[in-house]
């Protein structure tokens, strides 16, 4: 973009020399803002981030750490990509569904959509007939079409909203029996038995930490009894001494069922044999099933409800349902997963670890550093899916030192002892040639140093020390 080199200063020429007092020359901000270098950065971002952008670069002449005829560089430079404070990263740190990083990455057709309902949709309009239409018909349509036949559905803001839905219009005043093994903390200090005793259920807590029997929960039931809540256990596993009752048999209570199973499998994936999903919970009894789409089903952010067609109505026909509704981009984003092609993520867990092995092998070939190496690593689907199974996967390994400079590149990697591991399997193969580009760029230049205008300015550059690394729970 061509730079004005003209001194962009209004102050007067009383022949003071440059320095002498940097007040007198510090460009007016009206000034500034006309300037034409800057007029792509107004349209593009607002008047108001290109000010804010304005203010810091005139207190930084003030300072004099940069001269009035450099304030418009500076501006440029330090000007946002986005006016949102959201920026893309990549994600190499082997956890396929990274609760700090987005969850589940939509694919391009989900982009697409989200892009076809940004502005006026009909979300709730009938084209055909001119009349109001029901909100969102097309992603309940495709996700009914997914579940088992005689299933209806609801779609809210995410699987806790779900979860506040079913606990406010099914069972608040009365109880919710639930295993001691499965009162979980979901991540971030939300606790799953506070989330439900907020709606103004009570909870009957049943059995122990490892072992709850049918028998447990029969001798709960009563006529206080909303519901009966199954919980999947998605970031941490029991080993041992340990019981659960299956579905089939807490569906025999004469009380409804409710399974909450998490990651937003509709149906068994043959990688991931303990994972719960919605069909087979269906297919045992559950009488409802609650889940996220943003993990294993790979989609935007939302909340699943599936099953019997008489309860899901009574959800869809509370006043709480109105609050936890989603918005025209969540409904364009999930009908495209649902129905398109195949989402990111599921390639991913699908990845062949040759594959990933060669592509691990094509990156560290192409990095133009000393001490590179392609290493065999374990994989984890993450974000409350999946805990304990193993995805076998393979990384390019950097030197530990390099991991301030990448994560200012925004590639996030997994530190593993003192090597920085890029791990291959949470990544799409579409973004292999980024990550190249973009690690060669941080680390071609002495300490990671950036020379681009994209580059983080000096407060936003993170600091070294403890990362970001691959959270707990979700
Ligand atoms: C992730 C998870 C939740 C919370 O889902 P959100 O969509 O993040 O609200 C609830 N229950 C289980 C079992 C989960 O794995």
């Amino acid at each position: 973009m061509p730079v004005d080199p003209r001194p962009h200063t209004t102050a007067p020429n009383d022949g003071t020399p440059n320095g002498a007092d940097p007040r007198r020359s510090v460009p007016r901000t009206d000034a500034v803002l006309a300037d034409p270098a800057l007029r792509d950065a107004r349209e593009r971002l607002g008047r108001p981030l290109v000010k804010a952008a304005v203010t810091s670069a005139q207190q930084r002449v003030r300072t004099g750490e940069i001269a009035p005829d450099e304030l418009v560089t500076a501006v440029l430079a330090a000007l946002p990509e986005h006016a949102t404070t959201l920026r893309p990263v990549l994600n190499a740190t082997g956890v396929l569904l990274h609760t700090n990083l987005g969850r589940a990455p939509l694919s391009p057709a989900a982009r697409d959509a989200l892009t076809a309902a940004a502005g006026c949709a009909d979300v709730e309009y009938d084209l055909a007939t001119g009349r109001r239409g029901p909100r969102g018909a097309g992603a309940l349509t495709a996700l009914r079409d997914a579940c088992p036949p005689g299933a209806d559905v609801q779609i809210v803001n995410n699987n806790a909203a779900a979860l506040t839905l079913a606990a406010t219009a099914l069972a608040a005043g009365r109880e919710i029996i639930v295993s001691r093994g499965e009162l979980v903390e979901i991540g971030d200090g939300f606790r799953l038995p506070d989330l439900l005793t907020a709606t103004g259920a009570r909870l009957r807590e049943v059995g122990t930490t490892n072992r709850t029997t049918a028998a447990d929960y029969a001798d709960a039931v009563g006529p206080d009894t909303g519901f009966v809540l199954k919980v999947h256990p998605s970031n941490f596993t029991i080993k041992g001494f340990t019981y659960a009752p299956p579905v089939n048999e807490l569906a025999a209570l004469g009380v409804p069922l409710i399974v909450d199973i998490g990651s937003g499998l509709l149906a068994p994936h043959p990688a991931l044999p303990d994972e719960p999903d919605a069909r087979t919970a269906l297919r045992d009894g559950a009488h409802l099933v609650t889940a996220s789409a943003d993990k294993l089903l790979g989609g935007p952010q939302a909340g699943l409800i599936v099953g019997d067609p008489a309860l899901t109505a009574r959800l869809r026909r509370h006043p709480l349902y109105r609050a936890l509704r989603v918005d025209k981009l969540t409904l364009a984003a999930l009908e495209a997963t649902l129905r398109g092609p195949l989402p990111p993520v599921r390639a991913m867990l699908d990845a062949d670890p040759d594959a990933l092995r060669r592509r691990a092998e094509t990156l560290a070939a192409a990095l133009p550093l000393p001490d590179v190496r392609v290493t065999a690593t374990t994989a984890l689907v993450g974000g409350g899916g999946a805990p304990g199974v193993p995805l076998p996967s393979h990384a390019v390994s950097l030197p530990a030192a390099a991991e301030p400079a990448l994560r200012a590149a925004r590639v996030i990697g997994r530190l593993d002892h003192d090597r920085l591991l890029l791990d291959l399997r949470s990544l799409h193969p579409d973004d292999d040639e980024t990550l190249r580009d973009t690690v060669t760029n941080a680390l071609a230049t002495p300490a990671g140093a950036h020379a681009d205008a994209n580059a983080p300015t000096p407060a936003e550059r993170p600091a070294p020390g403890p990362p970001a690394l691959p959270e707990e729970g979700n």
